[in-house]
């Protein structure tokens, strides 16, 4: 049967196990993240198909079974494209994280074109999107997302020119100066321009879109909207008051469409209130011994301003010699995976500048900074945010960053202050947040500072008010107004085709 929803992600959605010599397909355990959130638009439909790239070896491409039954909720089947290591480091270790990342991210200095293949970055794109159309029904959805597949709303076009082809960007969408840089700009324009739908998390992003596209093609702009709801339209770095929401390009009518995805309260919710996370909770207090606790979760990735935040801790020590003793940081910095040479030096510059802080101010009794490079327990990461006093979020750039609406969740609108930086998507969905500039040494100064005396009446009005936003526009939030929007795409795409 074909699939009337057919999802290109570049994960696979399931964890493999071998039991008994046989392979299963398993539900994902972390319940965390954008995967579960997706799989949910398989609920409803009769059959689906999730398209994910599998590196397998010379010897496993010989039998390799492509489409697996995954025992989880929802009609869906995995199609896998198997990919070799060669590829896969070239499409994913070096395009997409040595040439596509920096520039999403506004870090044209990381850029480097030299060593991509393009062509494989092509080919795989191309495999993406002939297992789509060999998947989908004539009048499926085919969701693509992310920068990775940048190129396969391109070739299935080529092949299904009646298609209903939506895009999402996970990641933030830089301006029209940064992205031109990319030599491959035209083509991953056109590509999307093949799109019905082109979606991003914020305003600023679809319009940095805009821009990118009028500057490369002759495209007219049918229809914008005013930013409105609980988006920030002036006044931070990110705010926007207008939005594009259509455009026409040689007789086809793109939409772009910008909303943030939610967390999922409910799920967080549910692990802080399990006897396991109250115990756990209660043993990371007594740890504290009364210490105020500021966490910082996240990836070693430049984007992440790791270093930044670091070089404001040490600061706060030099000047605050009070506070000695009395306060704890705790970051979590997830390791890359192995071979991402990119991220090599942001790593020893973070382990570099922990050992420093450390060791000028640790006592027998008292480390300042407690590092983790390894992931941790979801329920500890949870338990983490409840007990923290402060959660240091600041990005030097981040498509949106779940993490602070992850700690706001755990608070439930009683205490808690976020610091958060302004070039992050959700940072105009939450003005209440102490907003900063981890580009300024003086905003950073003054956040941390504000942060620490803010008192407990101030913090729960920001909280409560946070609360709601992040439990109003959660994930199902999200996901409900895209397949209402799916919806009519349908309708209006026919008609306008025509
Ligand atoms: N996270 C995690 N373990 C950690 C740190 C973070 O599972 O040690 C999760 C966190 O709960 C969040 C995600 O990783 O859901 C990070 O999302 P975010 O949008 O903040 O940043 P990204 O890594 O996607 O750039």
């Amino acid at each position: 049967m074909k699939s009337s929803l057919v999802i290109l992600y570049h994960r696979e959605p399931y964890d493999e196990v071998v039991e008994n010599g046989q392979i299963r397909y398993l539900r994902k355990k972390s319940p965390n993240g954008i995967l579960p959130t997706l799989k949910s638009f398989f609920a409803d439909v009769n059959q689906g198909t999730w398209i994910a790239w599998k590196q397998v070896t010379a010897k496993q491409r010989t039998n390799f079974v492509e489409r697996v039954s995954v025992e989880d909720e929802g009609n869906y089947r995995v199609f896998r494209i198997p990919l070799s290591a060669e590829q896969v480091k070239q499409f994913y270790h070096i395009t997409s994280k040595e040439a596509f990342w920096p520039i999403l991210h506004s870090f044209p200095y990381h850029f480097t074109s030299e060593t991509s293949e393009w062509e494989n970055f092509r080919e795989i794109n191309r495999l993406f999107a002939e297992a789509a159309c060999e998947e989908a029904a004539d009048d499926a959805l085919i969701w693509v997302h992310d920068y990775n597949l940048w190129l396969a709303p391109y070739y299935i076009r080529q092949k299904k020119p009646n298609a209903r082809i939506a895009f999402f960007h996970h990641t933030p969408f830089p301006s029209v100066d940064i992205f031109n840089i990319l030599p491959w700009r035209e083509e991953i324009v056109d590509s999307l321009l093949c799109c019905d739908l082109v979606g991003f998390h914020i305003p600023r992003y679809a319009e940095n879109f805009v821009s990118v596209v009028r500057s490369l093609r002759p495209v007219d702009i049918v229809e914008k909207q005013k930013v409105s709801g609980h988006l920030t339209t002036v006044g931070i770095a990110l705010a926007e008051p207008e939005v594009t929401t259509k455009l026409r390009y040689k007789n086809q009518t793109v939409r772009v469409d910008a909303f943030p995805v939610g967390t999922n309260p409910k799920n967080i919710l549910e692990v802080l209130h399990s006897p396991e996370a109250q115990e756990r909770i209660v043993e990371f207090k007594e740890s504290l011994h009364d210490r105020k606790l500021i966490f910082a979760a996240g990836r070693v990735d430049y984007v992440k301003g790791n270093q930044e935040k670091l070089e404001a801790f040490g600061r706060l020590l030099d000047r605050r010699p009070d506070l000695h003793g009395k306060i704890n940081f705790i970051m979590t910095c997830v390791q890359p995976a192995p071979g991402m040479r990119v991220y090599k030096t942001a790593q020893s510059q973070i382990e570099q500048l922990v050992g420093r802080i450390n060791g000028r101010y640790a006592k027998l009794d008292w480390t300042p900074i407690v590092l983790y490079t390894q992931p941790i327990p979801l329920l500890d990461l949870f338990c983490f945010y409840k007990v923290a006093d402060i959660c240091w979020t600041t990005p030097l750039r981040d498509g949106l960053n779940l993490v602070a609406k992850e700690y706001i969740v755990a608070h439930e609108g009683q205490n808690g202050v976020l610091i958060l930086s302004e070039f992050v998507g959700a940072a105009i969905e939450l003005p209440q947040a102490i907003l900063t500039n981890p580009y300024s040494v003086k905003r950073m100064d003054e956040a941390i500072e504000k942060a620490l005396i803010m008192c407990p009446e101030e913090q729960k009005e920001r909280m409560a008010k946070m609360y709601h936003t992040v439990t109003t526009y959660d994930v199902k939030y999200w996901a409900d107004r895209l397949l209402d929007y799916f919806g009519k795409l349908t309708h209006e795409t026919v008609e306008e085709r025509v």
